[in-house]
């Protein structure tokens, strides 16, 4: 029986970004350091597979600090943890390694350094996300103010005018973003920010990629997890960008095959905490049904990597 042809279009870069990598080496050399079981707070990265596939190997995860024994260490999760996490894990004299990713340590920093300087500040993120939850957390509660949207820049209310500054999630919406930074900038002309914002290379390269993609495309599929903050955007940016069809999904289980009945030509790509063996698991998928011809569309090369805390590498 001959298959219907299909161009799958390969977004690159996509999965894996140096914040996730760092934090899966992490957790693989604290259970090589320490032995099971080592105690993770938090998803290390948001994906069930790495998480299952760590759990295997003695990593117990937990939601908080609180969940976890004293004699124990403890590794906090790529999204970054309140200042009240460390410090609670210091008065324990627990074992802890933090695993922020450092671009959104670099973020933790601009706010302290703001307020430092007298500043109120705005972040601009989804709510009850870690990450925002972290970054909110480096100041004192109430201290940092939440918008996720123009409408609502229309209506927060700041200490002084005058005397504000803003940071964001690391894995916005380029594009949303942007039509909140303008909001803030035309309500509040002295606030002060980041040159564009704190999104981070990976989110925005990705973005781009899918940018690029999504118009040679009858259906894009992006691997990620439902809890994946950069994942969920690019089904967004895919759907805007004009693909008609463009669906998160976890591994090859998940595609709704009834859906892409008909399609030749289909966009793949992945968020930054997706392995590249679930993209691997997709395309044989899409191998097993259909004669594929494979394009690649690279937008962006990465090289970057971040080093393993200090407490990793010296010999134990
Ligand atoms: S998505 Fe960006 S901020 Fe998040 S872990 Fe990756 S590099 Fe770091």
């Amino acid at each position: 029986m001959t298959r219907p042809p299909v161009t799958l279009y390969l977004a690159a870069p996509r999965g894996f970004c140096a914040g996730v990598d760092r934090a899966i080496k992490i957790v693989e050399m604290a259970l090589e350091r320490w032995g099971a079981p080592v105690y993770v707070r938090h998803e290390i990265v948001h994906n069930k597979f790495v998480v299952d596939g760590l759990r295997d190997k003695g990593a117990v995860f937990v939601e908080e600090l609180s969940d976890c024994p004293d004699d124990r260490p403890v590794i906090f999760s790529a999204h970054g943890v309140p200042k009240s996490v460390p410090k609670a894990a210091e008065a324990r004299q627990m074992v802890f390694v933090d695993a922020t990713c450092p671009l959104v340590s670099k973020v933790h920093i601009e706010a302290q350094r703001h307020a430092e300087n007298g500043l109120q500040m705005i972040m601009i993120g989804h709510a009850g996300h870690p990450e925002t939850v972290g970054t909110m957390g480096q100041l004192p509660e109430g201290e940092v103010l939440l918008v996720e949207t123009p409408q609502d820049v229309a209506t927060v209310a700041v200490r002084d005018p005058e005397r504000l500054a803003y940071v964001t999630q690391t894995t916005l919406s380029v594009d949303d973003t942007a039509d909140v930074v303008a909001a803030l900038k035309a309500r509040f002309p002295r606030i002060v920010g980041p040159h564009k914002e704190d999104i981070c290379y990976a989110t925005t390269n990705r973005q781009e990629a899918v940018k690029a993609m999504a118009p040679k495309c009858d259906a894009m599929l992006v691997v990620g997890a439902p809890n994946s903050s950069n994942s969920k955007r690019l089904v967004e940016v895919g759907a805007r960008a004009g693909c008609d069809y463009a669906q998160l999904v976890q591994r090859a289980g998940d595609i709704d095959w009834r859906a892409l009945d008909g399609i030749t030509s289909i966009g793949i790509t992945a968020g930054a905490s997706a392995p590249e063996v679930l993209i691997d698991e997709v395309i044989a998928a899409f191998e097993a049904r259909f004669d594929v011809t494979r394009e690649l569309v690279e937008t962006a090369v990465e090289n970057v990597e971040f080093k393993v805390p200090r407490v990793l590498r010296v010999p134990a």
